[in-house]
């Protein structure tokens, strides 16, 4: 009997590989190419993602926690991972054990990871993490050149990769040349007194879209090799030449049809007042299925391969959406929250954009309620 599902998504593999396809002849074949899985690789599935993409060539992968970095083991072992968020102290040893390469922001945690890996008789492969803006992490631009000419003293280390983030490079060119240009001069600074990294790695996404200037030896995309241009103001690049396509699509079903007279109210709080008659369809998805309330009177979904307007509050497994101009709707029919149908199309950013967030937060939020359903070939 074939399994019912209320809500699902199911991920293009032939989308994934033709992204970092791209991605690829975008930085051309001398740029390295880490792919961000952090966050069960964007809510796409870490475990198949990462049998895919070492499929397709990914040099590296990008993880935030050491769990992510043991699926990828399992996966295939040896495969590069960087850790981009910090170890805490008491991880230093499993990461060194798992020959993760960690990002180095500081001298205490240098030593911590020396002393463990001369302990376990491995060496690391360490990435000095430089804060030229974003604030989070990172060694400052000023120290910066004392800290890697210290933890180059270190016995069990090796200096494999140094690398910054953009603050808001997807809209701000002038804060993006101040990061970009101290960055560089770090860079020309230690290159004076010998010092030169194999990975070199500044570009996200979007600056792989707007940036060409600072690739270096690697770029790290996350969100572009799930098929998503990121949203802002600099992505100026005619949407055509950008041959990426969304990997993940997300669905329910109907789970009810009815009429309604003027004046009826819909759903919690009843913030939604019928005008007319109309016909309304409650659907199988919720927020505890990683829908966002917030897109509540405001989102649409694809009925029919019509647009269907969200209508009342979004509850935690259901919606209720204005089917009135859309024929033929009855129980059972699947409805698409992002995707295609017909020539119809939501994506990741128009739900982003309904529930006042980026569609990071939508792609992450699908929850382990809905199973993940792959297309187009064997991952591993
Ligand atoms: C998440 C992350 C990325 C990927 O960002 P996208 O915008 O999804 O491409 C790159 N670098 C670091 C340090 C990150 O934390």
């Amino acid at each position: 009997m074939k399994r019912a599902y209320r809500c699902w998504a199911e991920v293009d593999f032939g989308a994934l590989r033709e992204n970092l396809a791209w991605i690829r002849e975008r930085v051309g074949p001398g740029v390295k190419i880490l792919t961000v899985v952090k966050a069960d690789a964007y809510g796409h599935g870490l475990r198949e993602i990462a049998g895919l993409l070492m499929q397709s060539g990914t040099d590296v992968f990008g993880v935030a926690n050491l769990a992510e970095a043991e699926a990828i083991s399992r996966v295939g072992r040896g495969w590069p991972v960087l850790m981009l968020g910090t170890c805490l102290p008491e991880e230093v040893q499993l990461a060194v054990k798992l020959g993760v390469m960690p990002a180095i922001s500081g001298l205490r945690e240098a030593e911590e990871f020396s002393r463990a890996a001369v302990g376990l008789g491995q060496r690391v492969l360490a990435h000095i993490k430089v804060d030229t803006g974003l604030g989070r992490l990172g060694v400052s631009v000023e120290e910066a050149e004392q800290l890697v000419l210290e933890v180059r003293k270190l016995a069990g280390l090796e200096l494999a990769g140094i690398f910054t983030h953009y603050a808001s490079v997807e809209s701000d060119v002038s804060v993006s040349a101040r990061q970009k240009g101290d960055f560089e001069t770090l860079l020309q600074r230690l290159r004076k007194r010998g010092v030169i990294f194999p990975m070199v790695h500044v570009n996200n996404s979007a600056a792989v879209l707007c940036e060409p200037q600072s690739e270096y030896t690697m770029v790290r995309p996350g969100l572009l090799v799930y098929g998503i241009v990121p949203p802002g103001g600099r992505i100026l690049m005619e949407p055509g030449r950008v041959r990426v396509r969304p990997a993940l699509s997300f669905y329910c079903r109907v789970g009810f049809v009815k009429e309604i007279k003027p004046g009826a109210r819909l759903s919690y709080g009843g913030s939604f007042e019928a005008k007319t008659d109309m016909r309304v369809a409650t659907l199988t998805a919720g927020y505890a299925d990683g829908y966002p309330r917030a897109a509540s009177n405001r989102g649409e979904v694809l009925v029919g391969g019509k647009r269907a307007r969200i209508v009342g509050r979004i509850t935690m497994d259901q919606m209720l959406v204005d089917v009135t101009q859309v024929p033929g709707v009855s129980p059972g029919d699947s409805a698409v929250l992002i995707g295609r149908d017909g020539g119809e199309e939501i994506t990741a950013s128009d739900v982003a954009g309904w529930s006042d967030t980026i569609p990071w937060e939508i792609l992450t939020g699908i929850t382990y309620r809905v199973p993940r359903i792959y297309r187009g070939g064997q991952a591993a």
